[in-house]
């Protein structure tokens, strides 16, 4: 009997390939390092990821206002987030294999973890993490322009932006997901560090002798976000910061067990009054916040949650990544994306049995009138086995069949990807099954 295999980036990466969720960026052209595309189904699992966090964190929530702030802000945001100053990583390179080694590693370094030679590191110098760029046609000082490196300060300058037309009063939260640019000396581990990244930050400002209340308040409610997403519970930790940023006061990461270690997924930190402060000493406009309730004038608290989109799409890949003998053929093995049917990038995959007798054009009546509810995908190519497998790879929850028996009682079948239970439906029931499955699998994973 065949056996299960075990779970690699190199296995994962190449499905990524194969199914069209992620490849390398300028492939034709060797690529660029550390840069990647998504494709068809990486886009719908990326929009479909963005959509639950933004029902969660925004539309569910009368507490939270969104935005969508511009990527290139004006440099002194910059200098006032601390981020020219701070935002360096020390590096070190091992003079022997050259590999690049940087920030909290550098300290515990001895000997050289990739070649093994001890103690033949240069001197640790700091590299700047923010990309520079200029505004307009002269590329002087004065143009300097950076690419965002955080989604977070379009927040913080906006408070009162946002705050006023959308009548907002502390507590009150400021949502808002986008593209971040980092020079990061290490990027790697496939998706898990690039250059340029999407974030899905969220900022709730309060009054100061609450904050800890509410960080407590978003560490179970960022924690329960990633456990609607099915995520296997075992794998996903807090880690408690003990050496903190510049910023913060209080930090705890929740991190995943990725197959090249613990690795973090999102930040949940108190950052205290520091943002809105220095906004308010470098721009020379008042961050202060008049309580009328407690009749009190005073600079609010941030409690900030700042996930990655890339990295939870990797860690979902990962943890929903299966291989397992086929039902009815348990020496082949199939391999299967259990992703949850909310998130996944298609829904229901659409086949004739046979390529003649009507079948066709049956399958592509029930395409064209499922389509404007579901993201479908209409397969005649190859065996119908080989078809399953292909969507089983996609993640595609349900599958439906048209096949000989269709020409006379207007029934399909429906087969489920995890149980790969199949049982047979009127075709103008398909759309509730789809629903009832999906509620079912949401029952079954407790959610
Ligand atoms: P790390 O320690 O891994 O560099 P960080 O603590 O610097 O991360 P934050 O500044 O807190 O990260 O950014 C918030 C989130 O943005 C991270 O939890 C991560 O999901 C995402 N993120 C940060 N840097 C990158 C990157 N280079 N590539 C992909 N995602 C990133």
């Amino acid at each position: 009997m065949a056996q299960k295999t075990v779970k690699t980036m190199k296995e994962l990466v190449a499905l990524c390939k194969r199914r069209g969720f992620i490849f390398q960026s300028s492939e034709i052209y060797g690529g660029v390092a550390s840069t990647y595309d998504y494709g068809p189904l990486g886009v719908e699992l990326k929009r479909n990821l963005k959509e639950h966090w933004w029902r969660a964190m925004v539309q569910l929530r009368p507490d939270i206002e969104g935005i969508d702030s511009a990527i290139i802000m004006h440099p002194k945001v910059w200098v006032a987030s601390g981020h020219v100053d701070e935002f360096v990583d020390p590096l070190v390179e091992c003079k022997q294999c050259h590999h690049r080694f940087k920030g909290e590693d550098v300290e515990n370094l001895d000997k050289c973890p990739v070649c093994g030679t001890k103690g033949s590191f240069t001197e640790p110098r700091l590299f700047h993490l923010m990309f520079q760029t200029y505004m307009g046609p002269i590329q002087s000082e004065e143009n300097i322009a950076y690419l965002r490196p955080e989604t977070a300060q379009g927040i913080y300058v906006n408070f009162e932006n946002v705050r006023t037309p959308a009548r907002q009063k502390i507590p009150f939260g400021i949502a808002q997901i986008g593209k971040a640019f980092r020079n990061e000396i290490t990027p790697g581990n496939f998706t898990f560090r690039t250059r340029e990244f999407e974030q899905m930050e969220m900022q709730y400002f309060v009054h100061p002798s609450e904050a800890e209340k509410w960080y407590e308040y978003w560490r179970e409610q960022r924690i329960n976000w990633y456990y609607s997403l099915a995520f296997h519970k075992d794998k996903l930790h807090f880690h408690e910061h003990e050496k903190l940023a510049h910023y913060a006061s209080a930090a705890v990461d929740i991190e995943y067990d990725f197959p090249f270690g613990r690795s973090e997924l999102e930040g949940i930190h108190n950052r205290g009054d520091f943002d809105l402060s220095r906004h308010q000493e470098y721009s020379g406009r008042t961050f202060e916040y008049f309580d009328q309730q407690r009749n009190e004038r005073y600079i609010p608290y941030i409690i900030e949650t700042s996930g990655g989109v890339d990295r939870c799409i990797l860690a979902l890949l990962f943890d929903s990544y299966e291989t397992e003998p086929e039902r009815d053929d348990p020496d082949r093995i199939r391999t299967v994306l259990k992703l949850h049917p909310k998130i996944a990038p298609v829904k229901v995959g659409i086949f004739p049995l046979v390529n003649r007798e009507g079948m066709p054009e049956i399958a592509r009546e029930i395409e064209k009138q499922l389509r404007p509810h579901f993201m479908v995908f209409y397969d005649d190519g190859g065996s119908i086995g080989r078809r399953y497998r292909r969507q089983d790879e996609a993640g595609t929850p349900f599958c439906v069949t048209v096949d000989g028996q269709t020409l006379e009682d207007e029934t399909v079948t429906i087969r489920e990807r995890d149980t790969m239970v199949q049982v047979r439906v009127k075709i103008s029931e398909i759309p509730e099954m789809v629903q009832r499955y999906t509620d079912e699998w949401e029952r079954d994973k407790g959610l």
